[in-house]
Formats: C-alpha cells, sequence, structure tokens
C-alpha cells in the first residue's frame, strides 16, 4: 500500500508539536482521552434529534489497556468512530478538528460540552510513542480502517476488522532512556495517577483492569491479589452537582482528594456563576498555615478547568497574593485556551473570573467574620498577617477590599476587634483612632506613652506585629477618622490649659532642657515638658511619619 506523505508544513508542524508545545509528556493521556470524551458525546448529540438512535448511557465508556509485554498501551472508546475520510482530514492533517467543525455545525444545540477544538492534541501521543494505530469504525459505516503512522514521515490508512463501533488508539510506546522511563505508562498506578489527575471528571466511565489486594473470603488474614475492571475517574464533579444536594462531607472529602490541605477547609464557597461569565468553582479557606506559606517556596493559585479537563494545576492569576491561602479549582467553558490547552496569557475571561473570585472570597470573609467570630479568629490568627501584606503591598490599592477584614487587639475590650467596631464606639469628641506598637501586648500595657489616651477613657489598638502600622499608614483613614500613635507628639487631645503651661515649664527649664539635648547628643531631637505622663518620669515621642518601632524595622531590613 502507498505511503502517503505528510506536506513539508505539516511535517515541521509535528516536530514542533511533539518536541515542544507540552511541558509534560503525561499530557497524552489527557488528550486521547479527551477525544474519546467528544466521540461519544457526538453520539448523544446525534440521538437528541435524530429518532432511530438510542443513547443507552451504559453502552458508552472508554476503556484503557496496558500490555507490557507488546509495549502497548491500548485506549479505546465507543464512540462516533471515524471514516476513512474522516481518518484522512482529521488525523493526516494537523490543526484539522473534526470536533471543532461539530461544534460549529451544530451551534444551535447549547450546552454543548465537548473539548476538542484545535486539532492537535492528538499527535502529543508521538511524545511518548513510536508508532500509532487508529482502528476505527464509524457509526454510519459497515467497513471499519486501520490509520497508522510512525511520525513525520506519514501515515497509512487501509481496511481493517472491527466489530462494534468505535475507535480503538494502539501507542507502541517508545524505548526507554535515561530522562524518560515510557514503560511508566504501563503501569497501573501511573495510569491510574495520570487519569485521576487530569481526566477525573471526564463524564463518560475510564475503565481499566486493575489488580486489588483483599483478604480472603474464608480466611481474612491472609491477603490475595484479585484482577478487575473498575472505574477510574469520578465522572461527575462535585461542582456540577446541585448545591442542595451536597453536604459538608463531600466538600471535605473533595479537599482531601484533591490534597489541598492536611487540615480540615475552616470554611467552603461553592460558586456557580452564570450570567456575563460562566464558571463554577469550589474555593476553600484552610484552617491552618500550610508549613510553606510564609516562605518562598509556597506557589499560589487554583486548579484550572475548561470543560471538566484539567488544564492547569496552578493558575497564579486567579488569586491575589493577599487571598493567597484560598485553595481550589474553577472550571470554565468560555476560556479561550491556547493550543497546548497549557497557558492563558492575559485572557480577559480569566481576568473577569478572577475579579468576581476575589469578591466572592471577600464576602465570604465578611460573613464568616459576622456568623462565626471565633472561626474568624481562628483565620485570621493564621492568615491575617497576609490581609495586613496586601493592604501595605499595593499602597492601600485594595483597602476597601481589605480594611473590613483587619483586627487588633483592643485595650478596653482586652480582645481582638475591627475597625468598625472601634469606630463605632468611639466618644463624639475622640478625633483619632489612636495605636500603640511594641512587642507583645504585655509591653504595650506599661508603655508610658498610653497612659493619656487611656485615661481619656479612649480604646487603643495593640500593633504588636512588624507589618502592622506600615498597613496602617496605607490606610491613613478608617471612615473618615485618621490612625494616630500614641507616641505622637500631638494626639490631639492636650486641652489648651495643658499646652500653655507646657510652654511656660520650657521656657521656665531653658537651661536644663538644654543640657539634657546635648548630653543626648544625636540621640533625641528636642526635650519638652509634658502632661501627657502620670505614672512616668519620661517618655518618647514622635514627630515625623515613621515611628521608633518602623525605623527599627526598616534598620533591620537588608538593603
Ligand atoms: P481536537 O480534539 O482539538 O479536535 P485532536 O488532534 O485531538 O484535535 O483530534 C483531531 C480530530 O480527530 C478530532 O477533532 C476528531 O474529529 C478526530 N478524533 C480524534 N480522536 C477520535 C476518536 N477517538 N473518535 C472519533 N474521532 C476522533
Ligand atoms: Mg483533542
Amino acid at each position: 500500500m502507498a505511503t502517503k506523505e505528510f506536506k513539508a508544513e505539516s511535517k515541521k508542524l509535528l516536530d514542533m508539536m511533539i518536541h515542544s508545545i507540552y511541558s509534560q509528556k503525561e499530557i497524552f493521556l489527557r488528550e486521547i482521552i479527551s477525544n474519546a470524551s467528544d466521540a461519544m458525546d457526538k453520539i448523544y448529540y446525534r440521538a437528541l434529534t435524530d429518532d432511530n438512535l438510542n443513547f443507552e448511557k451504559d453502552n458508552y465508556y472508554i476503556q484503557i489497556t496496558p500490555d507490557k509485554d507488546k509495549r502497548t498501551l491500548t485506549i479505546s472508546d465507543t464512540g462516533i468512530g471515524m471514516t476513512e475520510e474522516e481518518l484522512e482530514d482529521n488525523l493526516g492533517t494537523i490543526a484539522q478538528s473534526g470536533s471543532l467543525k461539530f461544534k460549529t455545525e451544530n451551534e444551535s444545540k447549547d450546552d454543548h460540552d465537548i473539548i476538542g477544538q484545535f486539532g492537535v492534541g492528538f499527535y502529543s501521543s508521538f511524545m511518548v510513542a513510536d508508532k500509532v494505530t487508529v482502528i476505527s469504525k464509524a457509526l454510519d459505516s459497515d467497513q471499519a480502517y486501520k490509520w497508522e503512522s510512525e511520525g513525520a514521515d506519514g501515515y497509512t490508512i487501509a481496511p481493517a476488522e472491527k466489530d462494534s463501533v468505535g475507535t480503538e488508539i494502539i501507542l507502541t510506546l517508545k524505548e526507554d532512556t535515561e530522562d524518560e522511563k515510557y514503560s511508566d505508562y504501563l503501569e497501573e498506578y501511573r495510569l491510574r495517577s495520570i487519569i485521576k489527575k487530569y481526566s477525573d471528571f471526564i463524564r463518560y466511565p475510564i475503565k481499566m483492569e486493575v489488580t486489588e489486594s483483599r483478604p480472603k473470603k474464608d480466611n481474612d488474614k491472609e491477603f490475595e491479589e484479585v484482577k478487575e475492571v473498575q472505574t477510574i475517574n469520578s465522572m461527575v464533579p462535585i461542582w456540577r452537582k446541585n448545591k442542595s444536594e451536597l453536604k459538608p462531607e463531600d466538600y471535605e472529602n473533595f479537599y482531601m482528594e484533591k490534597h489541598y490541605g492536611f487540615d480540615k477547609p475552616l470554611r467552603y464557597i461553592n460558586i456557580q456563576a452564570d450570567g456575563m461569565i460562566r464558571y463554577h468553582a469550589i474555593l476553600y479557606i484552610p484552617e491552618s498555615i500550610p508549613f510553606d506559606y510564609y516562605s518562598k517556596e509556597y506557589e499560589k493559585g487554583l486548579e484550572l478547568y475548561s470543560n471538566g479537563v484539567m488544564i492547569m494545576e496552578k493558575c497564579s492569576d486567579l488569586l491575589p497574593d493577599y487571598f493567597s491561602f484560598v485553595k481550589g479549582m474553577v472550571d470554565s467553558e468560555d476560556l479561550s485556551l491556547n493550543i497546548s490547552r497549557e497557558i492563558l496569557q492575559q485572557d480577559k475571561q480569566l481576568k473577569l473570573i478572577a475579579k468576581n473570585i476575589n469578591h466572592k472570597i471577600k464576602k465570604e470573609l465578611e460573613k464568616l467574620l459576622k456568623e462565626d467570630r471565633e472561626k474568624y479568629e481562628t483565620f485570621y490568627k493564621a492568615f491575617g498577617r497576609q490581609l495586613k501584606y496586601g493592604v501595605y503591598m499595593d499602597y492601600g490599592q485594595h483597602k476597601d477590599d481589605l480594611q473590613d477584614l483587619l483586627m487588633f487587639y483592643s485595650s478596653k475590650e482586652k480582645k481582638m476587634v475591627t475597625l468598625d467596631e472601634y469606630v463605632s464606639k468611639m466618644p463624639e469628641e475622640q478625633k483619632y483612632i489612636y495605636y500603640a506598637v511594641g512587642e507583645s501586648n504585655e509591653k504595650i500595657d506599661k508603655l508610658p506613652q498610653t497612659e493619656l489616651v487611656a485615661d481619656k477613657g479612649y480604646e487603643i489598638l495593640y500593633f504588636t506585629e512588624d507589618i502592622d502600622e506600615f498597613a496602617i499608614k496605607m490606610l491613613q483613614k478608617y471612615k473618615e477618622k485618621e490612625f494616630k500613635s500614641v507616641s505622637s507628639s500631638d494626639l490631639g487631645i492636650e486641652d489648651e490649659k495643658d499646652k500653655k503651661q507646657d510652654e511656660a515649664e520650657e521656657k521656665a527649664n531653658e537651661g536644663l532642657f538644654g543640657k539634657m539635648k546635648d548630653v543626648l547628643t544625636d540621640k533625641v531631637k528636642g526635650v519638652r515638658a509634658s502632661k501627657r505622663l502620670k505614672s512616668y518620669p519620661v517618655c518618647f515621642a514622635t514627630e515625623g511619619e515613621v515611628s521608633i518601632e518602623m525605623e527599627k524595622v526598616l534598620n533591620a531590613m537588608p538593603n
């Protein structure tokens, strides 16, 4: 039989495909399974309008069969199959997508779940196989055909034997090299994990014979190896289920299954957006800090799915840094994917989704704060610092998103309070939101600078983390009230009489204060009399923007 040649461009393209489009070889299985799923969807869609065609769900599945002796991996489906012409068109022409054509031709039927569109996925099988054989029998044809290719040199098509409608893809795997053990793709555990990772939510069963160790029937102390065909994928993703059907355990199980964390999630969010942008998302707020959270190694991001197929493990564009602790996944059919279905650059839809998600997370945290204070404080203990970082890092740009989520320890309440709680309890004449900076609450309690403010009956927020004062400086105000450090030289509460007295005392003691300043030379800018002290003889006060504590942090930072 005559071997037909790929066109020159196709050769180059195929070479490129095989060597540079995909960053991971294992995705070949995702691509082939996706095609199989599309092929079965096509029968399903056909059955919607064709009365002679019955769609019995049980008859549609994908079978994975590794054969170590022959070194082959076979993926078969009971889908719509391909005619001789279709084999030629779809597999002989790179970037020809029969699925895209199908979608365009059947535009009127909404709710398409068909995955294919670029017409390149199939060729990813050459990343792992020396030879690819496709045996297919189309729904509309009595004759089956075999398409076979060893890569860029071309392919053959010939009649073949196949009883049932569908497609069988046989990959003859490459020889192992030092870098890649292709024979791993024949191992049960490896196949199972690839299927779980990328194709867990394909809506048709993906079956494979697996070996299980089980207690013997007559003697349950001994184990025996049993082979049986199992469905590997979960099929219906939790995010496609009706919210009312789902119990908290379902969310917790999904969290564990996906290895989002070892803890139990503190809160979950299920978003089913169906407006201008359509997407599903299951998001989690973890209970405890991941061990590497505050390290450079930590990578933020959500899993990204397109039509139930995982296309990115950590899509960082979906989360702002200040919500980097959020775990979970997003599935959308509206994404414009690039050819490898891997990297989405500057995608407009993605940006919209990200914005939407950001808003939902914020609302959820606010709700948590209102509904379950204790849980919120657990959350805040773990991730509050990140929120404050958020305020600081983007120059207060996201303060509207974040300021209501902040909490600080209160001198009066002896517990954490929000800024809103602080402001709502301020006496009418109080001008500022007061704060004091120190290493710990106990140390701040003893600060002489707090005396006057506390004496006035005003509440003081305690800042015990380095980031606190920096973040507040970015906020500047909350509900029109400015923040003021208790160490500030002008607290806005000294009355005129006291001020006059201070001035008089200063005059009277000019000589003494001058001497003190000389002795302390570059340590202080000036020495003053003050009525603010009650039980302490002396304290520091600052005039400028940078407090003594901020200066300490800044000095400790590497240049
Ligand atoms: P895409 O899936 O993006 O269209 P592929 O390169 O993965 O591109 O596949 C090319 C085309 O080959 C598909 O669009 C489809 O028409 C056809 N095809 C591939 N695999 C199968 C299959 N298992 N059954 C039926 N048709 C298939
Ligand atoms: Mg495909």
